[in-house]
């Protein structure tokens, strides 16, 4: 189990990489917001433990930003300020717990395992990037406003690249995730959908969101 700690004080992110390394978990650290938004972007965690007030980037941004993109990483957030208010704030957010500080190490324990158990909560249900929606709930995508017409393959390949957003997808993956080819002899197949879906999502706006990566694949990002 993989598990990033966000915390920008060093005792408490010592003590809790101690504790949660000597319980098994594999452990990252990252002591600024957009550190820890970084590495919760790329990392591939089973859990995020949050520190909720972060100088710069709090946690709130952070957590908002994760869930905006479609990230589905559980995430327990943690605040000394133990008030309704944050709690709520933090569940409407997207966060799986929240637990004020101080604590037991047991009780954190407890509620990762518990989280770690039922698995995450939170599910997406439009994905953004830059001016481009995808709604996975009622099936429908657009851009600046307007609804594109896509058949059904092509929403899932482009719900599979804003998920995964700013990740370079080769064609085996995109063929597996979408086509469910379980061979790399004819991603052809994925070519040619990429190209039909440009057409409808890039082609007629000023900024291109999916990109050809010589030799790797393709990605979607408004970089
Ligand atoms: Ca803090």
């Amino acid at each position: 189990m993989r598990v990033l700690i966000v915390e920008d004080e060093p005792k408490a992110a010592t003590y809790l990489r101690k504790g949660l390394t000597e319980n098994g978990y594999v452990v990252d650290v990252a002591d600024t917001g957009e550190d820890g938004l970084h590495l919760a972007r790329t990392g591939g965690y089973d859990l995020i433990i949050l520190d909720v007030m972060l100088p710069g980037l709090d946690g709130w941004e952070v957590l908002r930003r994760l869930r905006a993109e479609g990230n589905e990483t559980p995430v327990l957030c943690l605040s000394a300020r133990g008030e309704v208010e944050d709690r709520v704030r933090g569940l409407e957010l997207g966060a799986d717990d929240y637990l004020a500080k101080p604590f037991a190490f047991s009780e954190l324990l407890a509620r990762m395992r518990s989280i770690l158990r039922r698995g995450p909560v939170w599910h997406p249900e439009v994905l953004r990037v830059a001016d481009l929606e995808v709604d996975l709930v009622r099936h429908r995508a657009s851009r600046a406003g307007k609804r594109l017409d896509l058949t059904p393959k092509e929403f899932a390949l482009l719900s599979l690249l804003m998920r995964r957003r700013g990740e370079v997808l080769s064609r085996t993956v995109i063929a597996e995730q979408v086509w469910d080819l379980h061979f790399d002899s004819d991603t052809n197949v994925v070519d040619v959908a990429i190209r039909r879906l440009r057409r409808k999502v890039d082609d007629e706006f000023p900024v291109k969101l999916i990109r050809t990566v010589r030799g790797l694949g393709y990605v979607l990002d408004d970089a």
